[in-house]
C-alpha cells in the first residue's frame, strides 16, 4: 500500500476508517470523488466495500488481477471486489461456516455487475476438481439465461434486474465448489403485458425474434421483426444502443444447452415465449361486457404450440368458472391477468433446475436484488421492490450497526453509542399484522362485494392516519396535498419519498388467475389430454387459487431474511454517480443522498470507534495456541486467561485489543493478519 502523503492526495484513502474526520460527510465525499476521478471505484469501510459505478469498462477484472488478489490479506492491495470475494472464501474455509454477500444500491448502481464479478472470481479461484468445471460453467452460464428472462431495459438501467436473485454456492471442506442453487423473488410480471415509454419487455423476447434461427421462428409462427408484436413495441424503444439482441441470443441459446436443458425442454420453453407474443396479438372485442376473440391465426398458433384444442383455449381465454353458492358460474376473464403469468412461471421453472443440490457443505450466498427505484408513476411492483429494499436495509442495520452496539454493551466493552435512523418503523408500516399496508390490501381483496382501489385507500387512511411515514391526499397538509392525486399514497422510505398509484393495484395484487397454474403445467407436462384435464380442473377451482401476491412476497422476504440471518454477512454497497449513465461524471448531490440513506456514515462511525474483529475466547485460543507451544501442555486456567497469556506472548499492545465477557475484541485487522502470518514463520 502506498501510504505517502502525495499518493493520498492523488488517490485518496483506501479505507474510510482511516479518514481524519469520520463524522464529516464532506470529507467522505471528497475522498470518494477523488478516487472515482482516478478510476478507483472501490473503497473500504473496514470490511464493507463501497463501489461507484464507472459506467465504462475498466481494466481491473482481468485474469491477472484475479491471480493477484488470490490468497492475499485484505488490506495489502488496493480495495477490490475480488479482495472481498477472496476474503469471504478464505474465512469460510478456515472457520467452516456459512456466509453471504449482500449487494445493495439503487437501480443502475452496479449490483448485478458486482455479483457477476464475484462469480467470475470464484470460477477461477476456488480449488479445482472435475466437478468444479461443471459447476463453474453452470454458475457462469446461468447468468445470461437468468438475465434474458428476468432483466429488461428500464428508464434507469438498460439491463435492469426485474427479479431478485439469491444464489448459494456450495463448497466442500477443501474449498472446491460442488454445487449451488438459486432462488428468485417476485418477477415484475406486469412488464410482459405493459411497458412504460422508453422501456422494453424482458430481453428474451427480442432475442428470440431478432436472433432466433429462421427455421425455429418458422416453427413457432414468428416473424423476424419485433415491431410486429404488441408486447414488444409499447415502450417504443425496440432497439437499444447498448444491447445486441442477436449476439445475446447466441449466448443464451448456448448457455441453455450447457446448463443441461434437454432439446425438448428448450423447444417447450420457446413455445411458451412465442405463445406470449401470439397472445399479445390476439384481438379482444368487448361484446356486452364479455370478452370475445377474433384472431384465428393467433389461436391456431397457440393451440399448436401449447397443445390445447382451439375451442378449449378460446373458452379459457374469455371465461372463468367459479363456484358460487354451490353452483358453477361462468365469468368473463380479464385477459391482462392471464398473460402476465407466463413468464414468471417460466422463470421459476428455470431456476430450480439450474444446479444440482449436493449434500450439505459450507456455502457462500450472493444476493442481487432489484434496487430501490422511483418513477413518475409507481405501481404495485415498485411498492414491492422498495419494500424489499427497506427489509434489506433493516437487515443491514440489525446485523451491523445495532448488533455491533448491543454486543459491546453485552460484553461490557466501554462504548459511545452512535445514533442512527432505524427504518423498522417503515417495515412495520408495510408488513404489520392488521394495520400494515399489506394486511389492509389482503383484507380488501378478501372482502365480499366489489372492493375498489379507492376503498383500499380509505381503509389505509383509517388505519394509518398520523403515521409519520405515510400520507395521502386527504391526510396531507395543504402544501403536500397539491403534490398528491386522489388515487395515490406516499411513503417516506429510508431512501426517499415515493408516491404510489393505487389504480389497478388490487388487480395486480390479487389476480393470479387460473391461467397461472395452467401455464406452469404447460411447462412441465406435455400430454395434451392431461393438460386438458388440468385446464378443466383449474377453471372450477378458480376461487381457491387467487393468491395474495403481496402476502406471498412478504412471506418470501421473511424466509430470505431467515436464510441470511443464519450466515455471516458481508456487504457491497453500490453507488450510482449520475442519472445519465455517463462515464466520469460524479454528481455530488446524488451520491451524497445515497451515502446518507445507505447509512454509510453511521457504519463508518461504528467501525471507527469499534473493533474490526472479535472471537470467542475458546475459538481464539484453539486457533492460535500453537503459536506459543511451551505454555499449553500444563495449562489449567480459563480460556480468557489463556487468551490473555497468548496475546502477551504475541506482543499485542494494550490499545490493540480489549477483553470482553466471552470474547476478545481486536481493533484492527492488521493485528490479526500479523498473527495469522506468524504460522508461516
Ligand atoms: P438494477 O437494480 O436495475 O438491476 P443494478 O444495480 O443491478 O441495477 P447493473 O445492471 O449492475 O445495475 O449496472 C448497470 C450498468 O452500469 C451495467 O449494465 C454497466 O453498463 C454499468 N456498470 C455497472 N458496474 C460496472 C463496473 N464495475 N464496470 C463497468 N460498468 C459497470
Ligand atoms: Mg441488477
Amino acid at each position: 500500500m502506498d501510504g505517502s502523503l502525495a499518493a493520498r492526495d492523488r488517490v485518496g484513502i483506501q479505507d474510510f476508517v482511516l479518514l481524519d474526520d469520520c463524522t464529516c460527510i464532506t470529507a467522505f465525499m471528497e475522498n470518494l470523488e477523488k478516487r472515482f476521478n482516478a478510476d478507483l471505484i472501490y473503497t473500504y469501510i473496514g470490511t464493507l466495500l463501497v463501489s461507484v459505478n464507472p459506467y465504462r469498462e475498466l481494466d481491473i477484472y482481468t485474469r491477472k488481477k484475479m491471480d493477484l488478489y488470490m490468497g492475499v490479506n485484505f488490506f495489502e492491495l488496493p480495495p477490490h471486489i475480488f479482495a472481498l470475494a477472496d476474503n469471504v472464501y478464505r474465512t469460510m474455509i478456515s472457520e467452516i461456516n456459512n456466509h453471504f454477500i449482500l449487494i445493495s444500491g439503487e437501480s443502475g448502481a452496479g449490483k448485478t455487475e458486482a455479483s457477476k464479478k464475484i462469480l467470475q472470481f470464484y470460477a477461477v479461484s476456488c480449488v479445482r476438481t472435475e466437478v468444479l468445471d461443471i459447476v463453474r460453467d453452470r454458475l457462469l452460464l446461468s447468468n445470461p439465461v437468468l438475465e434474458a428472462f428476468g432483466n429488461a431495459k428500464t428508464l434507469k438501467n438498460d439491463n435492469s434486474s426485474r427479479f431478485g436473485k439469491y444464489m448459494d454456492i456450495q463448497f466442500d471442506h477443501q474449498g472446491a465448489a460442488v454445487g449451488g442453487h438459486i432462488l428468485s423473488y417476485l418477477l415484475e410480471k406486469s412488464r410482459v403485458v405493459h411497458q412504460n415509454h422508453g422501456e422494453r419487455n424482458f430481453h428474451i423476447f427480442y432475442q428470440l425474434v431478432e436472433g432466433g434461427e429462421d427455421e425455429l421462428l418458422h416453427r413457432l409462427g414468428l416473424e423476424r421483426n419485433s415491431e410486429n408484436y404488441m408486447y414488444l413495441v409499447e415502450g417504443e424503444c425496440v432497439q437499444v444502443g447498448s444491447i445486441n439482441d442477436q449476439s445475446d441470443w447466441k449466448t443464451v441459446r448456448k448457455a441453455l444447452t450447457v446448463i443441461d436443458f434437454s432439446e425438448r425442454d428448450i423447444e417447450h420453453l420457446f413455445a411458451v415465449i412465442a405463445s406470449v407474443l401470439h397472445l399479445g396479438n390476439i384481438h379482444f372485442e368487448a361484446s356486452r361486457g364479455y370478452a370475445t376473440l377474433n384472431s384465428s391465426e393467433e389461436i391456431h398458433w397457440l393451440s399448436k404450440l401449447l397443445g390445447i384444442s382451439a375451442n378449449l383455449l378460446q373458452e379459457a381465454l374469455t371465461h372463468r368458472k367459479i363456484e358460487a353458492k354451490g353452483e358453477e358460474v361462468c365469468l368473463p376473464l380479464s385477459h391482462t391477468g392471464l398473460k402476465k403469468e407466463l413468464l414468471s412461471d417460466t422463470n421459476k421453472y428455470f431456476q430450480n433446475v439450474l444446479l444440482q443440490d449436493s449434500s450439505r457443505k459450507t456455502v457462500i450466498g450472493l444476493l442481487d436484488i432489484y434496487g430501490f427505484e422511483v418513477f413518475d408513476v409507481n405501481s404495485f411492483e415498485q411498492f414491492c421492490i422498495n419494500y424489499c429494499n427497506e427489509k434489506l436495509q433493516q437487515l443491514f442495520i440489525q446485523l451491523t450497526i445495532k448488533s455491533e452496539q448491543e454486543e459491546y454493551e453485552m460484553e461490557g466493552i466501554e462504548w459511545q453509542p452512535v445514533p442512527f435512523f432505524n427504518n423498522k418503523i417503515i417495515c412495520d408500516l408495510v408488513e404489520e399484522k392488521h394495520r400494515g399496508i399489506i394486511s389492509v390490501l389482503d383484507e380488501e381483496c378478501l372482502r365480499p362485494g366489489e372492493p375498489t382501489d379507492l376503498t383500499f385507500l380509505e381503509k389505509l387512511e383509517e388505519k394509518l392516519a398520523g403515521h409519520p411515514h405515510f400520507v395521502t391526499h386527504m391526510l396531507a397538509d395543504q402544501k403536500t396535498r397539491k403534490t398528491l392525486g386522489r388515487g395515490e399514497f406516499r411513503l417516506m422510505h429510508y431512501a426517499g419519498e415515493v408516491t404510489y398509484s393505487v389504480t389497478g393495484k388490487k388487480e395486480t395484487a390479487t389476480t393470479i388467475t387460473v391461467s397461472s397454474r395452467l401455464i406452469y403445467m404447460m411447462l412441465s407436462l406435455f400430454n395434451v389430454y392431461f393438460l386438458e384435464c388440468i385446464l378443466i380442473n383449474i377453471m372450477v377451482g378458480a376461487k381457491n387459487i387467487c393468491i395474495q401476491v403481496a402476502t406471498q412476497f412478504k412471506n418470501n422476504l421473511f424466509s430470505l431474511t431467515q436464510i441470511l440471518m443464519s450466515k455471516e454477512p458481508w456487504y457491497v454497497r453500490c453507488l450510482k454517480p449520475n442519472n445519465d449513465k455517463r462515464p466520469g461524471h460524479f454528481d455530488d448531490v446524488l451520491v451524497r443522498h445515497q451515502v446518507k440513506y445507505l447509512a454509510l456514515m453511521e457504519h463508518l462511525r461504528v467501525r471507527r470507534a469499534g473493533f474490526a474483529y472479535r472471537r470467542r475466547y475458546e475459538v481464539f485460543l484453539k486457533r492460535y495456541k500453537p503459536l506459543c507451544p511451551d505454555t499449553w501442555p500444563n495449562w489449567k486456567g480459563t480460556a480468557a486467561e489463556g487468551v490473555e497469556l497468548l496475546v502477551k506472548h504475541l506482543g499485542y499492545r494494550p490499545s490493540e485489543y480489549k477483553m470482553g465477557r466471552s470474547k476478545i475484541f481486536i481493533r484492527h485487522p492488521r493485528t490479526l493478519f500479523a498473527t495469522e502470518d506468524a504460522f508461516d514463520i
